[in-house]
């Protein structure tokens, strides 16, 4: 047990994944304890505490970045409210674990990661499919070379979006939409997996029932990497009874990871040579969220990085960004990224 003070949090944003995944996963660390929330809407923080037995409740981010028992902050707001909210945190002295799309833009993104590097405090981006155990075994076995040279990638990320989600994801003209929502992780978990970077994206979205205005519910596309591999990507709201999956297929073999875009520990992961599947064992599947709280503690006290760090989510956000304006030009957009 260690005799280094716990870490106390402060919840920005009462928010379904926080109530669902990350209260538990902070409450879950030796170190580390849920302090406050805060809701714009007083009587819902008032009522989220209630529920997770949270000492604190709070209307306001400067009420809440007051609190002397707030050591750092998990941003889960919907997205347009993420950059003020991390720049106040940053500022008060607070450590920041946000959301994706950590941002709308690479300019508000980019000043998240400045306010933290110059406050000195920790940016995350709480990009869990790091963290499973069944995408961290494709990119070790990708690393030591099982499958060859990586040529081609395939992610199958098309599910329906339950009732209780059917909100500002597809409505909110600033923030809302598939791409912004699950595309950002597929380029997060790509570049990870992989290893690189994507250097050019393609995508065709479209409506098919749920998204209203001019957001898009579904969204197909390929990512160009540095290394030559081409990634296609199929994500959707609209798609109740397709499976979830991962496949990086290489000269030497094929990685076909079924189940595994999910927020649960769960999936397989199986090799093909030739006529020969082997199912991997990927060894223990922790939490997605408990680990990503473990990694960002542990950078907080200065022995290792987030999983995914603030560089990261401004990447993955940069990658999202292009797919939606080759939506938007019909062309293919080449990635710039500020990092
Ligand atoms: P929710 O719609 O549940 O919550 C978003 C905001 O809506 C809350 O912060 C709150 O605003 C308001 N809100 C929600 N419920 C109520 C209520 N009953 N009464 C009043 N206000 C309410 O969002 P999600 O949890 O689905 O997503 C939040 C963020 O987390 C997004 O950035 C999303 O992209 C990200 N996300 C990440 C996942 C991951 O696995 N990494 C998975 C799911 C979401 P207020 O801030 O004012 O309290």
């Amino acid at each position: 047990m260690s005799s280094r003070k716990p870490l106390g949090w402060g919840l920005i944003g009462a928010s379904t994944i926080a109530r669902q995944y990350m209260v538990p996963a902070i409450n879950a660390q030796p170190d580390s304890y849920v302090a406050a929330v805060m809701s714009s809407n007083g009587e819902h923080a008032l009522a989220f505490a209630t529920a997770a037995v949270i000492e604190s409740a709070y209307s306001t981010v400067d009420d809440l970045l007051a609190d002397p028992g707030v050591d750092a902050v998990y941003i889960s707001s919907t997205n347009d409210r993420h950059r003020d909210q991390a720049v106040a945190a940053a500022r008060a002295g607070k450590h920041v674990l946000c959301e994706k799309p950590l941002a709308l833009d690479i300019a508000d993104a980019v000043a998240m990661v400045e306010a933290c590097r110059t406050a000195g405090v920790v940016l995350g981006t709480n990009h869990h499919l790091r963290n499973a155990a069944t995408h961290r075994t494709l990119k070790r076995l990708i690393a030591e070379g099982a499958i060859g040279t990586p040529l081609a990638a395939r992610v199958f990320h098309a599910v329906y979006l339950p009732a209780h989600l059917q909100g500002w994801r597809l409505t909110q003209p600033d923030g809302g939409g598939v791409i912004l929502d699950i595309t950002v992780h597929d380029a997060d978990t790509l570049r990870f997996v992989l290893g690189s970077e994507p250097l050019e994206v393609t995508a065709s979205a479209a409506q098919q029932g749920l998204a209203s205005g001019a957001l898009e519910d579904t969204v197909m596309g390929v990512m160009s990497f540095e290394n030559g591999v081409q990634a296609q990507f199929h994500d959707a709201f609209t798609i109740p009874h397709a499976r979830t999956g991962f496949e990086v297929h290489g000269t030497g073999g094929s990685l076909i990871a079924e189940g595994v875009m999910t927020q649960e520990p769960v999936g397989t992961v199986s090799l093909i040579r030739g006529e020969r599947r082997e199912l991997v064992d990927v060894g223990h599947r922790e939490n997605l969220y408990e680990r990503s709280v473990r990694e960002f503690i542990k950078a907080v006290n200065g022995t290792g990085e987030p999983a995914a760090t603030g560089e990261d989510g401004v990447r993955s956000l940069a990658i999202a960004l292009a797919v939606r304006e080759s939506v938007q030009t019909r062309r293919h957009v080449a990635l710039r990224y500020p990092y």
